[in-house]
């Protein structure tokens, strides 16, 4: 079986061929620029490879649902050459092969489940901390979607009483991304995040406002693990204050085996970096076996 990945983000699109079980044959990066420009050479490399099906992982928000007329574009995107694109429509008249479409994020927590730490779990978080936050969620077997699909970095937090930044989201000020972005973090401290590497007042500040987008997902949805991903992530000093503040939040109201192992529950993502582009190998299986 020969699978094409496309992990579709704001600045870079990575383009692998790759098989079910994960293994990655050949991978490249293309600079995110429009879509006239950007698409035909994502195009030519599917079709000279002649891929059975294709996964796309995609930055949002885009549209999943399959009734609907737009699915498979990229909706509100503050990036406008690709507001409203078609992403699924492109590939599908170009390549004429099944195609598997989900947000990148989504991408990221199947790739966990399928092929990393997430093996044979049922309900798993993966939240990216980096430019933006996102959280993909995987639930008995397939992807959350919903209404549109998780919007798990814009849940609202709660402000300590000593940060004096008003937060970044144009629409909410303080939500997780206002708050705990990266750009949020440069702009309150005045320097680049890894800059700010040693400063502890920082980095406790950060996982105050993560714990308590996870103690919400914890008692909404009741995972039996989180993952962490993203540049911020990259900060390892903040799991082991994550974990003590969950902790701390939880109260220990929720009894759970997971909850007494915190260094194995919430955890950084284990397949190098590849969680995104290997979740799109097997977004583009699933695709392919529902054709069938
Ligand atoms: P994106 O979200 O655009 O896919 P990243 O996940 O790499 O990309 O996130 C980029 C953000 O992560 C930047 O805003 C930067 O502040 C932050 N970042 C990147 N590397 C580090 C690092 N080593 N330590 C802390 N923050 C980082
Ligand atoms: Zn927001």
């Amino acid at each position: 079986m020969k699978l094409g990945a496309l992990e579709a983000g704001g600045t870079k699109m990575v383009c692998a061929i790759g098989d079910e079980t994960g293994k990655i044959f050949e991978q490249v990066s293309i600079p995110t620029e429009t879509p006239e420009i950007t698409i035909p050479k994502l195009i030519d490399f599917f079709k000279e490879r002649e891929v059975d099906a294709l996964g796309i992982g995609c930055f949002g928000p885009v549209s999943l649902n399959k009734k609907a007329s737009n699915y498979g574009s990229i909706t509100s995107t503050p990036k406008l050459a690709w507001k409203d694109y078609n992403i699924v429509g492109a590939f599908a008249d170009a390549l004429h092969c099944p195609i598997g479409f989900d947000t990148d994020v989504n991408g990221s927590v199947l790739g966990e489940v399928t092929f990393g730490q997430a093996k044979g779990k049922n309900c798993v978080i993966y939240l990216t901390i980096g430019t933006g936050v996102g959280g993909g969620i995987y639930i008995d077997g397939k992807l959350l979607h919903g209404m549109v699909h998780p919007e798990a970095g814009h849940v609202l937090i709660r402000k300590r009483s000593d940060d004096q930044y008003e937060g970044k989201c144009p629409y909410h000020k303080t939500c997780l991304e206002g708050l705990a972005a990266g750009p949020a973090i440069e702009e309150r401290w005045g320097k680049k995040a890894v800059e700010l590497a040693d400063k502890t007042e920082v980095w406790d500040l950060e996982a105050d406002y993560i714990a308590q987008a996870l103690m919400g997902y914890i008692v909404t949805l009741s995972p039996e693990m989180i993952i962490l991903g993203g540049g911020v992530m990259h900060q390892e000093q903040l799991f082991p204050l994550i974990r003590t503040k969950v902790s701390e939040l939880l109260g220990g109201y929720v009894e759970a085996k997971e909850l007494e192992d915190m260094e194995h529950y919430i955890v950084p993502a284990s397949l190098h970096d590849d969680q995104g582009i290997m979740g799109c190998l097997e977004l583009a299986r699933r695709a392919l076996s529902e054709e069938e």
